[in-house]
């Protein structure tokens, strides 16, 4: 009896230290805090990689503070720190808890009843419980639910497109993704909450009648599963070289659109490496494809990431330079910001991506924009402050769920309004006179 108990004991303290053991331990890692309200604390910051010697790994700005933040390497701190007091910058390099790095997976993983919404809300999903909630989803809704695979990630994960409302129409289409950031955890389970939401409350099917949302949840599977189980702070997907011991590709550094120019590296090793080629990542390259086979229906593109609460409409692989239609772009971005704002007062900003500290192209907004893509945004979803940063604790889950929520479906409803029951493609025009010679309704 005692012997199997040990057994057990030693069984479990094993398999307890594997889990940790094979968890990236940020022991030392600090978060360099850096105001930057004053222009020559602005002008080095923007340049902060030739300062330091490399580039640190940008988390966001806090756009209400004015400060820029950074995750700083264990060994590279005291480098760091002298850099800028040398220059005179003030600055804060502040410990992080690296309690927060870790993440219990042994009660989730032991947990086998089907995946609810207040799962979604309460918690962070595994890629497979992603695709089982979506599988349920779509035999409970078959008649506004369509699955389709766009294509598999590096690894050879499904990219998992989920078709609201599609009912063979040419409506228009809204657009909408997550998670090309592996780190973004909120991002998925925002995208999630959207899909249950939209199909469940009785009040959204006159919108979906007008309008169809494609929404791809996961759209890195690989490099979420490796946040989840090896490195909480991975960001890129997981593309290996065999030239090279680093892995993967900053996915939003990889679209054809000014690729490789600005604000990227071509540094394998970077966070920001920008890929050996525009669309290199077998992700993007299914996302590009699927969005450009229906790129005429397509209004709307949001992608979701976090954080810094930011509504940021293209040009982004510049500075100073916007669409044509900009004022379009600035004031449904603003019904967006009001909408999240009336639910519980959180405060996003709308701004331009390319007036932030750095310009970055190869992004998506700015790409689904070049294709004509009227609505195109990216969304920083929170927190704000760097405290929690990409860690959003879960007991936060379900109120940026709702608030995300808030913003998408306004941004659905302007489509509805502006371009529903209008001719899209030829196909519609003869569908529409067809309607109304025969003294059909429209919104088929
Ligand atoms: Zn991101």
């Amino acid at each position: 009896m005692f012997l199997r108990f040990g057994i057990c004991l030693i069984l479990f303290i094993f398999l307890n230290q594997h889990v940790t053991a094979s968890y990236k331990s940020y022991d030392g890692y600090k978060i360099l805090e850096v105001p930057f309200k004053h222009k020559i604390a602005k002008r080095y910051v923007q340049n902060i990689d030739k300062h330091f010697g490399f580039m640190p790994d940008f988390l966001g700005e806090n756009w209400k503070k004015e400060e820029a933040h950074f995750f700083i390497e264990k060994d590279q701190v005291a480098k760091v720190g002298d850099a800028l007091k040398f220059s005179n910058i003030s600055f804060n390099l502040r410990d992080v808890d690296s309690k927060m790095f870790t993440f219990s997976r042994k009660r989730r993983d032991l947990a086998n009843s089907p995946i609810s919404i207040t799962d979604i809300n309460t918690r962070y999903l595994s890629y497979d419980e992603q695709i089982q909630f979506l599988n349920n989803l779509a035999s409970q809704f078959p008649n506004l639910v369509k699955l389709q695979n766009l294509g598999n990630s590096y690894e050879g994960r499904p990219i998992t497109a989920v078709r609201l409302g599609d009912d063979g129409t040419n409506k228009p289409i809204v657009w909408i993704d997550a998670g090309i950031h592996a780190r973004e955890w909120i991002s998925y389970n925002a995208a999630l909450y959207f899909i249950w939401t939209i199909l469940n409350d009785p009040n959204y099917r006159q919108l979906l009648q007008n309008v169809q949302v494609n929404v791809v949840p996961n759209t890195n599977p690989d490099g979420y599963e490796y946040s989840r189980t090896t490195e909480r702070m991975w960001r890129k997907t997981r593309s290996r070289f065999t030239s090279s011991k680093c892995a993967g590709t900053d996915g939003n550094r990889n679209y054809p659109f000014f690729w490789g120019n600005e604000g990227v590296s071509h540094s394998t090793c970077s966070e920001i490496y920008c890929g050996t080629r525009a669309a290199s990542e077998p992700e993007v390259l299914a996302l590009t494809n699927a969005i450009m086979r229906e790129e005429r229906r397509i209004k709307a593109y949001v992608s979701l990431h976090s954080y810094g609460q930011e509504i940021l409409y293209p040009w982004g692989h510049t500075k100073n330079s916007h669409p044509s239609d900009v004022q379009d772009l600035i004031r449904v971005g603003k019904m967006m910001a009001t909408a999240i704002q009336n639910l519980h007062g959180t405060q996003y900003n709308v701004m331009n991506s390319g007036d932030g500290l750095y310009p970055a192209a190869g992004a998506s907004d700015d790409w689904a924009k070049s294709r004509g893509i009227k609505y195109s945004f990216t969304m920083e979803l929170s927190p704000s402050d760097d405290y929690t940063g990409f860690i959003l604790p879960e007991d936060r889950i379900f109120q940026v769920n709702r608030e995300t929520f808030q913003a998408l479906t306004t941004l659905v409803r302007v489509v509805s309004q502006e371009f529903a029951n209008r001719t899209t493609t030829s196909t519609t025009r003869i569908s529409a006179k067809f309607q109304r010679t025969r003294g059909f309704g429209s919104g088929k």
